[in-house]
């Protein structure tokens, strides 16, 4: 008799979870509490323009990655899907507009002309970047004794840098540079307390065309593993927001919907793992690891995306960082002071032609947002637009005519995707990546619990669609290994 796999969530982890258990010949049905795929990787299409609600560069994009082949298997990349890789990122430091060349070893270069001074400090990123541009990043882990040694091989200099650097934070990693503009630049390249690992994981990929855009952007991407999945037979039920899991003697026996019941012969929770464990399993299964780290460790913090269509392009690049000194208000009394502007002008289904898909993304308190939205909606409507007009604005002061271009205004508060996907604290992807999160390998099972399976963003820090694709196949592949022991 065919076995019956119920997966959670209709993300991008979800849908490749589900697309290997087709594959293997199981059956599986998505619950998916959004009227749509896609999770937090989605789009908004208004009058024309595409505002994309998530990718701006993503972890896999060069034909010879192990993630892009992880992408190809379910689809999210199409053999002909276009990459768009930026050559450089533009930052304002103090007043000077500083453009980071994203090439190896320009890079360094350019900080070395800052900083002459510092030229220990920089030599060492340098001999970092240069073992992961000359080599390839770990992807999946290895299954056996032989794609061991093809790792070791391929990866050495990446793995090298990561047993160096995932311990030490980016400030540790970064503390022999002295000179502030430098240290100013890369901080907001990466965070102070994130791993020194991502700081080169990022670089490294996005120097080597690793870390691209693909046109189209998350929308398309997300239609194909849709329609990957419904071509292998998937069902996916929208509307439809898990309440409960059910267990009997220590197993899964299915879950419930609007208070209806489906039965299953195993369950993989791709969705949030507070809302896996604590509501769908009523805390009845301690996962200790995560237990702990969803108390203690820090999130990434709820963000805000104001997209704006317009009719006529300006020489916006793909993203430049302002500074302003005076602030934006994101909430009473918060106040952002750096301006990220970021420019869809290289992909031509962005817009109409001639015009212009433009967006800025910061954080901002998810409290206020959600309470506002849940206690007037009209007043919501309201500061949404306040919000909107305020970065209108401040862009117009940096480049004189852009809100007269203005055609439409989208604005996505972290309450739009709490509402969207159902995420912890409004928590976009995850766990921060410090070295103490990035070092823990968390469990995909609960003790005492036979078939349930955890996966997605929440059991990798870091998060991110790279995740999603490679911990919804490994997630496949646990669970047929449940179903056969
Ligand atoms: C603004 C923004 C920018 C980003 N930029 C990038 C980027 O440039 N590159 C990158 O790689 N990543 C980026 N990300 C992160 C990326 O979107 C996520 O890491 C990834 O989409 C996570 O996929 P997932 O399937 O694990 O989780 P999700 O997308 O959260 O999917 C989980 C799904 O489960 C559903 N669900 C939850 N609970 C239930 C329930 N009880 N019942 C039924 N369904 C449920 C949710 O509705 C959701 O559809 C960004 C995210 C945001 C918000």
């Amino acid at each position: 008799m065919n076995r019956k796999v119920i997966i959670i969530g209709a993300g991008l982890t979800g849908l490749s979870a589900g697309i290997h258990l087709q594959q293997a010949g199981i059956d599986s049905e998505i619950f998916e509490l959004a009227n749509w795929a896609g999770g937090m990787c989605t789009s908004w299409v208004r009058q024309g323009y595409r505002f994309d609600g998530c990718i701006h560069w993503m972890v896999g994009t060069h034909p010879d990655s192990g993630f892009y082949k992880l992408y190809r298997e379910v689809d999210a990349l199409a053999s002909d899907t276009p990459i768009y890789s930026s050559d450089s990122i533009e930052m304002e430091i103090n007043g000077k507009m500083h453009v980071l060349p994203l090439h190896y070893p320009e890079f360094c270069d350019y900080l070395r002309k800052i900083a002459p001074e510092d030229k220990a400090g920089i030599d060492q990123l340098d001999r970092d970047l240069k073992r992961v541009t000359h080599s390839k990043l770990p992807s999946g882990g290895p299954v056996n004794l032989k794609e061991l040694v093809k790792l070791m091989r391929e990866s050495s200099g990446w793995l090298m840098v990561m047993g160096k650097t995932v311990s030490k934070t980016v400030e540790e990693y970064i503390r022999p540079i002295k000179n502030p503009t430098l240290r100013a630049l890369l901080f907001n390249l990466m965070p102070a307390d994130f791993s020194a690992t991502a700081l080169l994981m990022m670089l490294g990929a996005r120097m080597t065309g690793d870390g691209g855009y693909p046109l189209g952007g998350s929308l398309e991407l997300i239609r194909r593993v849709e329609s990957k999945y419904r071509a292998l037979g998937g069902e996916i039920h929208f509307n439809s927001r898990v309440e409960k899991i059910v267990v009997e003697n220590g197993k899964a026996t299915g879950i419930v919907v609007k208070g209806e019941f489906f039965p299953a012969d195993a369950v993989i929770a791709a969705g949030d793992a507070h809302d896996t464990l604590v509501h769908l399993l009523g805390k009845q299964y301690p996962h200790p690891q995560l237990d702990q780290m969803l108390s203690s460790a820090p999130l990434f913090q709820p963000l805000g995306v104001i997209s704006f269509g317009l009719k006529r392009r300006f020489d916006i690049p793909y993203a430049r960082t302002y500074e302003v000194p005076e602030g934006i208000e994101v909430a009473p009394g918060v106040v952002q002071h750096r301006l990220f502007v970021h420019s869809f002008d290289f992909d031509p289904s962005a817009a109409p032609e001639g015009g212009s898909s433009v967006m800025t993304m910061t954080e901002m308190p998810l409290k206020y947002w959600q309470d506002l939205r849940e206690s007037d909606m009209v007043e919501y409507k309201r500061q949404k637009q306040a919000l909107a007009d305020r970065y209108a604005h401040a862009i117009d002061a940096r480049i004189p005519g852009f809100a007269d271009a203005i055609q439409v205004t989208d604005v996505a508060t972290p309450a739009t995707y709490v509402r969207l996907a159902n995420l912890y604290q409004g928590s976009y992807e995850g766990f921060l990546p410090t070295p103490t999160a990035l070092r823990k390998s968390i469990k995909n099972t609960l003790p005492g619990l036979a078939n349930v399976v955890l996966c997605g963003q929440w059991t990798v820090a870091g998060g991110g669609l790279c995740t999603a694709v490679d911990s919804g196949k490994k997630a496949a592949v646990l669970t047929q290994k449940i179903l056969k022991d």
